[in-house]
């Protein structure tokens, strides 16, 4: 095993050294290479083009992350039978050669998350939590993971805003970065439970790229350097961070400097051995509640106990499939929102013709959207997450109208909803519909049978979207056994009751999940007889909240304009929330970002219908995989990010 390993690591680092890593490769065509070996296409990642890590561009409200520019012309890459698309080239080379060697979708997803949670510690990791939706060719079933990180059983509902009862000030130094934000990490049991559905290379070979780099050393990507500068004093409060992300002098690390990470060399050997137990039981699991409590520099300890490692249960799920035109969608249901509110946003567009309102002038970067659509799709947006953020929760705890995603999925109360919408004029804040109070909840209901997104299909026919995160970059900064803990909880709602003084849907109970955004989507054609037909693409972004538009975004660029993946996923990200901002991203060529957009013709006419635009850039990570008719697939990655498509290519 450690031969291969070895000889993995070499071939990784000649790969990642012709990828540049996204700072050594030029634009142009750059499709010639083998299996796994396809360089992405494109100019460099700059982190020029959006102002560089640490310049104030970063929006948090919108961005869990930093953005780090914009590759300009990528090209789709064309694969015969399987494809990969991660955030990380190493990542990416990893799963496929899994894919390359005989494995699935399942297979190829556990050797990209270990990769990931190396070279991109700061979106995801075995210390956070993933939402996976799978199609099996062999059953044609979709099943929805759910490997979301639960509230200990210590939490109550003030958890997140009160040291205590007695004591209510905010925990030190503020929630995000105390104890308190940490969850019971899910991904492992998650990736256990898909691995015994669905995988066929045996467990512990699917380490040997994560534990062969772990231990050998990996170069620091621009963007994790980016990120690690922006958050430096925070990682500095952590011992264990402190150590392994900055210098002795307390400047962080650079770009292209080797890290190898001895402690995660070690925690994925006994994972690959022992299993997901090996984690959620034992020392591992005695670390993560030590460091969790741990009070050091004045941070406020979390509750986390080994009983809530222990008792850590990934779910399987009904997956939410829903139609938009003539695709049928397969999303997570809750406790990520994802699912219904993309559902819901597109339930809402069927009802106007967005095929007559294309981008102009498209080019390998997607063209410049029509005001008219964004409009549209904004609207529709608000109206969606009016919906969800009074509604959606963990359904396990607090149902949803109805008990059904349907009630607020229906097609007439979409068509309903669509009719609010003036063309001429937005409405800046939407108003949700009239289901009632938001039930308060009894506790559990029985079972149902920074964030990075995977998308795979294998030669079995079998594909995975995978949406995978610790939440805001580094998690809570917490670093333990080599990985970062998550801040996961800090997508309840910190306060348990609304304006109103009304229990809010969303707010802290022991063992509940916070609601996600995150939206891992796979679409199939219909058959004749409007049944479930071919799978035809794989899609999902990071993102927080925003994830929601930018898989729109995507969709709605593919399905409604023609836009093959590579330009759906670069094409301009715009979208709202339910407030009156707008977003642009003015990290696209296609945008004039200076003076606020001043200049730009689209933000200029969507002011005038009454948006207010903000063109501070998009940090998507966007990933789509297509049918590309009999031919095999063709997949896009996202050019604001260092990720690479892979596969068996032409
Ligand atoms: N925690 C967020 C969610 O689950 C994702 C954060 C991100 O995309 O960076 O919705």
């Amino acid at each position: 095993m450690g031969r291969k390993r070895g000889t993995w690591v070499a071939a990784a680092a000649a790969f990642a050294l012709t990828v540049g890593m996204a700072t050594a490769c030029t634009s142009g065509e750059s499709q010639a290479g083998g299996v796994c070996e396809t360089v992405p296409n494109g100019t460099p990642v700059s982190a020029t083009a959006a102002g560089p890590a640490g310049s104030g561009t970063k929006d948090l409200s919108t961005n869990p992350e930093i953005a780090t520019g914009y590759r300009a012309n990528m090209t789709p890459v064309r694969t015969h039978t399987f494809a990969v698309s991660t955030a990380n080239p190493l990542s990416t080379k990893a799963a496929c050669e899994v894919l390359r060697d005989g494995g699935t979708a399942a297979d190829a997803l556990i050797a990209a998350q270990t990769v990931l949670g190396l070279v991109e510690p700061q979106a995801s990791g075995i210390g956070g939590g993933a939402f996976l939706v799978y199609y099996d060719a062999n059953t044609k079933s979709v099943d929805a993971y759910d490997g979301r990180e639960v509230a200990p059983a210590a939490a109550t509902e003030n958890y997140l805003r009160w040291i205590s009862d007695i004591d209510r000030t905010e925990p030190k130094p503020n929630t995000r970065a105390s104890g308190r934000s940490i969850g019971v990490p899910g991904v492992l049991r998650m990736l256990e439970l898909a691995h015994h559905d669905h995988g066929k290379t045996a467990w512990r070979d699917l380490f040997d790229p994560a534990i062969g780099l772990a231990d050998q050393g990996f170069p620091i990507s621009p963007r994790l350097a980016g990120q690690i500068a922006e958050s430096a004093k925070d990682l500095a409060a952590d011992e264990d961070a402190k150590a392994y992300f900055l210098n002795p002098d307390g400047s962080p690390k650079a770009a292209d400097t080797v890290l190898t990470n001895p402690a995660m060399a070690k925690t994925l050997g006994a994972v690959a051995t022992e299993g997901a137990q090996a984690f959620y039981t034992g020392a591992i699991a005695q670390d993560i509640v030590a460091a969790a409590g741990r009070a050091s520099g004045g941070r406020t300890p979390g509750l986390i106990a080994t009983q809530d490692l222990a008792g850590y249960q990934a779910k399987k799920r009904t997956a939410l499939c829903t139609n938009y035109r003539e695709h049928e969608l397969c999303g997570m249901p809750s406790p990520s929102s994802g699912g219904i509110t993309v559902a819901a946003t597109l339930g809402i567009l069927e009802n106007f013709d967005l095929a007559a309102l294309r981008p102009d002038n498209i080019d390998r970067n997607g063209g410049k959207p029509n005001a008219q659509a964004v409009h549209l799709i904004t609207e529709a947006e608000r109206l969606a997450y009016a919906d969800r953020n009074k509604y959606v929760a963990d359904t396990d705890f607090v149902p949803l109208p109805g008990n059904s995603a349907q009630t607020l999925l229906n097609r007439d109360y979409l068509r309903q909803r669509a009719g609010l919408i003036d063309p001429n004029r937005s409405m800046g804040t939407a108003q949700p519909g009239d289901f009632g109070p938001v039930p308060l909840g009894v506790g559990p209901q029985p079972p149902e049978h920074g964030t990075s997104h995977i998308s795979v299909v294998d030669k079995y026919g079998n594909a995975a979207a995978m949406t995978t995160t610790v939440e805001s970059a580094f998690g809570s900064f917490h670093l333990v056994d080599g990985f970062v803990l998550n801040n996961q909880l800090t997508d309840f709602n910190a306060d348990p009751l609304g304006a109103d003084g009304v229990p809010m849907a969303n707010r802290v109970q022991p063992g509940k999940r916070p609601r996600s955004s995150m939206s891992p989507t796979l679409i199939f054609g219909k058959a004749p007889d409007g049944s479930r037909g071919e799978l035809t693409h794989v899609a999902g972004s990071p993102g927080g909240s925003v994830i929601i538009q930018f898989v729109v975004k995507t969709l709605v660029n593919m399905f409604d304009w023609g836009l093959d993946p590579q330009q759906a996923v670069s094409a301009v990200a715009f979208g709202a929330g339910n407030s009156p901002s707008t977003g642009i991203g003015g990290e696209h060529p296609a945008i004039n970002a200076t003076d606020n957009g001043d200049h730009d013709p689209l933000v200029l006419r969507l002011r005038q219908l009454g948006h207010q635009v903000s063109v501070a850039p998009q940090s998507s990570g966007l990933s789509a995989l297509k049918r590309n008719g009999s031919d095999g697939w063709i997949g896009g990655a996202d050019p604001r990010r260092e990720g690479a498509v892979l596969g068996d290519t032409h």
